[in-house]
């Protein structure tokens, strides 16, 4: 097992964070290679706990190197801020690598994705407003900052002055606010610029050397399956791929190198955010599942908002294992069921008065109806157990059942958000 990818198969917020940090035990590489602080992976460990949103989930081993790939939508502030947080609750301070490649969350993309949020009402997307669409978007328009270019001064300020000519009509014309001149930005970038300059270096050429010699590599994916933009609930996705084959292009390895595709599924479903969610619970139901959901309660690590709830989906995480090129799975959170009688699962949907078992595009999607079954509870505590054995039969049962329905092997259940509370089958 050199290179691993642990990825979402849902729509986010599976666990990647706590499996990510369970197998960077093993590890030599841990690397981040899409999205930005807009994650926030929890993690529990000796340390306690901790929400990370763009540092790699390797830092709590000081062996490990952990990397921010030129996928990332790198945000300096952010990163400086959790480490300091790590630092000062007593973990040693990690290995950290930031590709010369990688760009940068700039001031006024958090700005826009604000504004943005703000004018659309009723019809926005539920971002986190951490500047993630609009960071994308300059850096498909080719009006993005990469890291390296923080260390020519004059450059960056010419690049800074033409993106910025477009910025400032809609900024005034747009939205109704002040224009920003390169001026504003550029002391502090600069500044912020030699704080980082001994983590920056050449990502793709250390993880190539890292391959040569045969070290494992652990990538880890941000949100899940159902969030990417090509593949998932568009426009209710995120603004980077979500999947494993983006892995190499976001980290910089080969694709053959990757052997192994880790799909993170939860044992009911979750999501953040607006879209069609088609085992929506609602009530009484929804608010019982969300409180006693992960390890306090399903509300978002990076903006507190309280979850969507529904039921396991297998729809939607089948496919979602499909488009990731899933070769196994891990199930979180299934001692969270442990109060029902019977527990309801999404095996088809009902679309336009037909059954069917495969995922629609979003407009379709938005007129399914989940068909549902229900398979026997367990009611009692599993968090204790430590082999497939010593689940209830019922528990067992529900872990077969829902690797009939989505076709991959499910070799890790995950009984509670603490490392070592993890069955491997
Ligand atoms: P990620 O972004 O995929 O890492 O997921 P989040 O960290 O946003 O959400 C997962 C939540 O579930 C966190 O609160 C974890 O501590 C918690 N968690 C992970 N695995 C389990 C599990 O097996 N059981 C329970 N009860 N909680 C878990």
């Amino acid at each position: 097992m050199s290179v691993t990818a642990i990825v979402g198969a849902n729509w986010g917020d599976e666990g990647k964070g706590k499996l990510t940090d369970v197998f960077a035990g093993n590890a030599k590489y841990v690397v981040r290679y899409q999205g930005g602080s807009n994650a926030g992976h929890t993690i529990i460990n000796q340390f306690g706990k901790f929400a990370l949103h763009i540092l790699p989930s390797g830092v709590f081993y000081s062996d490990v190197v952990n990397v921010i790939g030129p996928g990332v939508a790198f945000n300096i502030k952010d990163f400086f801020h959790e480490r300091e947080g790590l630092l000062q609750r007593g973990v040693p301070a990690p290995d950290l690598r930031v590709s010369d490649r990688a760009q940068i969350v700039l001031p006024y993309h958090k700005l826009f994705d604000g504004l943005e949020e703000e004018r659309l009402g009723e019809g926005k997307f539920g971002s986190t407003k951490a500047g993630i669409a609009p960071f994308y978007g300059d850096k498909y328009l080719k009006i993005g900052i990469q890291v390296s270019e923080l260390y020519d001064a004059e450059g960056l300020k010419r690049r800074l002055e033409a993106a910025l000519v477009s910025k400032n009509i809609l900024l005034q014309h747009l939205y109704g606010k002040p224009p920003i001149q390169a001026d504003d930005l550029l002391a502090d970038l600069l500044e912020d610029a030699e704080k980082l300059k001994p983590f920056v270096c050449n990502t793709t050429d250390l993880l190539q050397q890292a391959l040569d010699n045969k070290e494992r590599i652990l990538l880890e994916g941000q949100l899940g399956a159902l969030r990417d933009p090509d593949h998932g609930i568009y426009p209710y996705s995120t603004s980077s791929s979500t999947l494993a084959g983006f892995a190499s292009v976001g980290a910089g390895i080969p694709p053959y190198a990757i052997k192994n595709i880790v799909a993170v599924v939860k044992a009911y479903s979750s999501c953040v955010g607006t879209g069609p969610f088609v085992t929506e619970i609602e009530g009484d139901a929804a608010d019982q599942l969300r409180k006693l959901g992960g390890d306090a309660g399903e509300y978002g690590a990076t903006t507190g908002r309280p979850r969507r709830m529904g039921w396991f989906d297998a729809v939607a995480t089948k496919y979602g294992c499909a488009i990731q090129g899933a070769t196994e799975v891990a199930l979180t959170n299934l001692d969270v069921l442990g109060y029902l009688d019977e527990i309801p699962i999404c095996t088809q949907y009902e679309v336009e008065g037909q059954r069917t078992a495969q995922f629609p595009a979003t407009a379709r999607l938005k007129q399914a109806r989940p068909v549902l079954e229900k398979l026997k509870g367990w009611k009692t505590d599993i968090s204790g157990a430590r082999r497939f054995e010593e689940l209830p039969e019922q528990a067992q049962e529900y872990v077969r059942c829902l690797e009939r329905l989505i076709g991959v092997h499910i070799r890790w259940v995950s009984v509670g958000p603490k490392r070592e509370q993890l069955i491997e089958r």
